[in-house]
């Protein structure tokens, strides 16, 4: 008997009819001897719809003209918590039903209820702590736990929730909390591919990824797993199966098993044998440049550039200073999500004064395009690689950042796709 963490993300619970065949999943475990809880997003697009009903009930449109997208967006966090929450009650109440209906044991628990406990930081709450005795003693004599995701009890008894994708955080928390044996996250893809399959046809599905490789291709924009949750996976050694949930629910009597070949698995790089020196090609095309000319060389301009960012709560990614010419002047350049751009170009306007530069340019026609694999820090010369393929074929590199498993470029956005094309095919990805 294992003890099994199952999560089924809005598209798999997106109405009764997915609900009956994320059961038909469920059954299989229960059948096969595990002891399971799910964890449930809410229906595919309800949590929009309730965070709209949020904006319209606090006039946000209006006061948005009025007063600036930030001071317009204060409005009580707590309440629009208790609000966009309400989407995972209904669905971990209806998987409950669905499963009675098939003649198991099922317990429908919110947040509250069990508790999972956070942090007061509403709408995107830190989980603080997870009490899973009774759960877990249910659990081990075969009623099932349904858990109602992204949700938890904030200090004061108030609903919170934990950012948009936080049900799998919730899962990969109460997996760890009930050190179970797995965690799968069922969702509409069957798992972690080399690069997105729509650019690069010959993309292949992993088998296993490490969670550091993961981490990267998470925020590089593959959407699979909201970021925190690999984090917690990783901290906690929790072992993460992605996979579908449209696969076939009947797998001949057997329970679920990564070596089967089903979905990838996030886990170690220790269980990982067969390792390449690149596993994945990411790129973002959500990311803005933003152009300093003729800034001072001297101590104390990057921070009279940064700082007021900063403030302003804009993230910086990517920051390149180029070689002064005349040991005067030098240019900046540096990469913010494109919802940023106006703002950070409002805010260095405004600091143009203390900052001092001759002119300022934005653009949002970049695209960010990564090689990503821990393989890299035994290998040299891969950085060498890349560069000499991007040449080739004539595509420029306006900036660089790397860390220990991942190499970026920054590039013009008409050519990402052929830029994922040549380094798929470059680090021997593309499948046979
Ligand atoms: N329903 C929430 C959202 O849409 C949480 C989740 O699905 O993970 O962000
Ligand atoms: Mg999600």
């Amino acid at each position: 008997m294992a003890l099994l963490v199952l999560k089924f993300g809005g598209t798999s619970v997106a109405d009764v009819d997915r609900i009956r065949n994320a059961a038909s999943h469920v059954k299989r475990e229960v059948d096969a001897g595990h002891a399971c809880a799910v964890v449930v997003s809410a229906m595919a697009g309800h949590t929009n719809q309730l965070v709209a009903l949020v904006e319209q009930a606090w006039g946000f449109k209006e006061r948005r003209k009025q007063n600036g997208a930030e001071v317009s967006a204060q409005y009580d966090g707590s309440e629009y918590d208790a609000v966009v929450s309400s989407g995972e009650q209904v669905t971990s109440g209806l998987l409950a039903l669905v499963l009675q209906s098939l003649g198991m044991r099922a317990r429908s628990w919110q947040g509250w209820q069990i508790p999972l406990k956070t942090d007061s930081a509403h709408r995107a709450a830190r989980i603080t702590g997870v009490a899973v005795d009774e759960l877990k003693a249910r659990m081990l004599e075969g009623e099932v736990a349904v858990v109602a995701g992204f949700q938890g009890i904030a200090p004061g008894n108030r609903i919170s929730t934990l950012g948009r994708g936080g049900s799998d955080t919730s899962a990969v928390a109460l997996a760890a909390a009930l050190s179970a044996d797995r965690c799968d996250i069922y969702t509409d893809v069957d798992g972690v591919y080399t690069t997105d399959p729509r650019v690069v046809p010959k993309a292949h599905r992993l088998d296993k990824i490490s969670y550091e490789e993961m981490l990267e291709m998470a925020s590089q924009g593959a959407k699979v797993l909201q970021t925190r949750s690999v984090e917690l996976a990783m901290q906690k050694g929790v072992r993460v199966l992605v996979r579908s949930s449209f696969e076939p629910a009947d797998l001949g009597g057997k329970g679920t098993d990564a070596a089967e070949g089903l979905g990838t698995l996030v886990c170690h790089e220790d269980e990982i044998v067969e390792q390449n020196v690149v596993s994945g090609i990411a790129y973002a095309r959500d990311e803005a440049k933003v152009t300093l000319l003729k800034i001072a060389d001297k101590p104390g301009v990057a921070a009279q550039v940064f700082c007021p960012l900063a403030e302003a709560n804009i993230n910086v990614d990517m920051i390149v200073q180029n070689v002064s010419d005349d040991g005067r002047h030098t240019d900046l350049t540096f990469t913010v999500q494109s919802a940023d751009l106006d703002r950070a170009l409002e805010v260095l306007r405004k600091a143009k004064e203390s900052i001092g530069y001759l002119d300022l340019r934005g653009s949002t026609d970049i695209a960010k395009v990564s090689a990503i694999g821990v393989g890299m820090r035994s290998h040299a010369g891969v950085a060498a690689q890349m560069f000499s393929a991007l040449a080739e074929k004539g595509i420029n590199i306006e900036a660089i950042s790397t860390s220990e498993i991942k190499i970026s470029v920054l590039i013009d956005a008409a050519y990402a796709e052929l830029a994922v094309r040549t380094l798929h095919s470059l680090f021997g990805l593309d499948s046979r």
